[in-house]
Formats: structure tokens, C-alpha cells, sequence
């Protein structure tokens, strides 16, 4: 159904009751350690959610590279396109969590650095294959580009999730169906001159050359504008706990449902209850619904 090209990072949690200054150290809490990387997020919140999902990256030859490797095989991600990068180390994201539950977060790319087109290429096989493509920017853009170009060659749709946000060529934004952004992101792209408002932004986003947009709106679910529609998706209430990773559900769940044929208002409301249900539990993967667990429309 889907395959995911994108980064796969370790992440590395200690909470602090304070950040250290220059030449300071402080003593933190038990180190957790969390499969994360926004592109290994997507691949596992798709095949919970029942998708044949494969995920295009690169881990190093090290203990977290074995670690997440095992992590994506349990939770059943395709990993026949999951290199390993000679020599680098795995991604990480060194997250320190203060008192107030506030997160200052170091990313280490290493491995994910070394993604390229090549990798894409070796994957054409599994991209013609798939209905959907989805790229976010944790990895090199000549690779998220490759991916966009291969999609076009074998008529699969491409997704890219603006995130972290990046500038990015038009002629990338071209293939987006849709672009899919947050808020922070949508302001990112349209600089400060742009709208305030979602559905301004929406248009502005469209006015940029995307097929389609998304801008996710936390609570308040997603504005979806594709052709001369625009539609306003409600996301369910639910008690948020911890919002890392709703983006990342909501774009796999978005995925999936494209690859099964829902138009993109349709995907776009089931995308919001995954990503209401990843607010209700701390973490990214470990949040991740099954469909038994989606909250109610
Ligand atoms: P990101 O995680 O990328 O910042 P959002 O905060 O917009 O993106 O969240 C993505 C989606 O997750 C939303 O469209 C919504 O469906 C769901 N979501 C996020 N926060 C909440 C919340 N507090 N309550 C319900 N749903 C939420």
C-alpha cells in the first residue's frame, strides 16, 4: 500500500530539572531509549493500522541500528529496502525533558545523511508496486526528490510531509498530492507575510503548486484543499497526554486510506482519529492505534 522513505533515529530521553549551562553538568534520570525518526514513525503507524507498509532508509552497524531494525520488524515494516550505511552511526535525537514536561531535542542525522537517490532506485521495484509514497525532510532532498520523480514514472502518488520544515524547489512541490503541513509548518513556507488563517493558508499553500494541501490543526483537526474543493475534517476529543508523533499518524493513516481509494476529504477524517488517538498515549510508536483503537469520527 504504502512506502515510506525517510529517517530512522533513536531516541534518546533524559529528564532534567534543569538544562546545564556551558561547561555545567547536571544529573538527569534513567536514559529511555525510543524507536523514533519521523520516517520509521510513519512506516510503523501505517502497518498498525493494518497497511503493507516498507520503509526506504538507512541505519548504521551499530547497537541502535540492530535495535530499531527489530523494533520495525516487530510492528511488520517491510525492511527489504532498509540499508545499512558502512561506517556512520545510527540517527539519534538526544531529547532532554524538563520539569514542565518541555523538550529541547539535539538530532544526529548519521546514517539518515547518507540516504540518496540510489536508495530510491533501488527501490523502484517496491515504489511501482505501492499505491502511495511518503517522504517527509529528515533525509537529504536529492532522495525525497528521486522518490518524487520515481512516483511520477510509475504512477504512484506522492505525499510529502513538510517536516522539520525546509525550503523546498517548486518544481518538488509540483508533485505533492497533497502537501501535507501543520500550522508552524504552512507559516514556515509562506514567510511571514502570510495568512493567518487556515483556510487563507491552505489557499496560499495551493497558489504554490501542489496537486493538493493538508494543514493539520492540532485539536482542532484538518483544513483539506484539493481541486476546487475545501473541507474543514473534525479531529474526536480525546485527553491529550503527549502530542509527539500525531503528525506523523495522521500523515501514515492519510496514506493508507489514499492507498485503498477514499478521496482525500475522506482519508483526511479517518487520518484524524489516528491522529487524535497518538495524544493519548506518551511517546510516538507506542501510541500508535490499532484500528480497533481509533477513537469515534
Ligand atoms: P503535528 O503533530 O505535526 O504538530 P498537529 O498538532 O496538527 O500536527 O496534529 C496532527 C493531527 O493529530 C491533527 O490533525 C489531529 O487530527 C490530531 N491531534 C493533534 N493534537 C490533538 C488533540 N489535542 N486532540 C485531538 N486530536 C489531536
Amino acid at each position: 500500500d504504502v512506502v515510506v522513505v525517510g529517517s530512522v533515529n533513536a531516541d534518546l530521553v533524559v529528564g532534567v530539572e534543569r538544562r546545564p549551562g556551558p561547561g555545567e553538568t547536571v544529573l538527569g534520570s534513567d536514559l529511555a531509549t525510543h524507536p523514533g525518526g519521523k520516517g520509521a514513525n510513519q512506516a510503523v503507524a501505517a502497518a498498525r493500522l493494518g497497511a503493507r507498509a516498507a520503509l526506504v532508509g538507512r541505519v548504521g552497524d551499530d547497537g541502535h541500528g540492530g535495535l530499531l531494525r527489530a523494533a520495525l520488524a516487530a510492528a511488520g515494516v517491510d525492511l527489504a529496502h532498509l540499508a545499512t550505511a558502512p561506517g556512520a552511526p545510527t540517527g539519534v535525537a538526544l531529547i532532554t525533558v524538563g520539569p514542565d514536561g518541555d523538550n529541547s531535542i539535539i538530532v544526529s542525522p548519521g546514517a539518515n545523511a547518507r540516504v540518496g537517490p540510489a536508495d530510491v532506485a533501488a527501490a523502484r521495484a517496491a515504489i511501482a508496486a505501492a499505491a502511495v509514497v511518503s517522504c517527509q525532510l529528515e533525509v537529504p532532498l536529492p532522495a525525497v526528490e528521486a522518490a518524487a520523480r520515481a512516483c511520477a514514472a510509475a504512477g504512484a502518488r506522492f505525499v510529502l510531509n513538510l517536516s522539520p520544515p525546509a525550503p523546498v524547489p517548486a518544481g518538488l512541490l509540483a508533485h505533492c498530492d497533497p502537501l501535507v503541513v501543520n500550522e508552524h509548518e504552512a507559516a514556515f513556507l509562506l514567510g511571514r507575510d502570510g495568512p493567518g488563517d487556515p483556510a487563507g493558508m491552505a489557499e496560499a499553500l495551493r497558489r504554490r503548486g501542489p496537486r493538493s494541501v493538508v494543514v493539520t490543526l492540532g485539536a482542532d483537526g484538518a483544513l483539506v484543499s484539493a481541486g476546487t474543493e475545501r473541507v474543514r475534517v473534525p479531529s474526536p476529543e480525546v485527553a491529550a497526554v503527549d502530542t509527539t508523533g500525531a503528525g506523523d499518524a495522521f500523515t501514515a493513516a492519510l496514506c493508507l486510506r489514499l492507498a485503498r481509494g477514499d478521496d482525500l476529504p475522506d482519508a483526511a477524517r479517518y487520518a484524524a482519529r489516528a491522529g487524535a488517538a497518538a495524544v493519548r498515549a506518551p511517546g510516538a510508536q507506542g501510541s500508535f492505534p490499532t484500528p480497533d483503537e481509533l477513537p469515534g469520527p
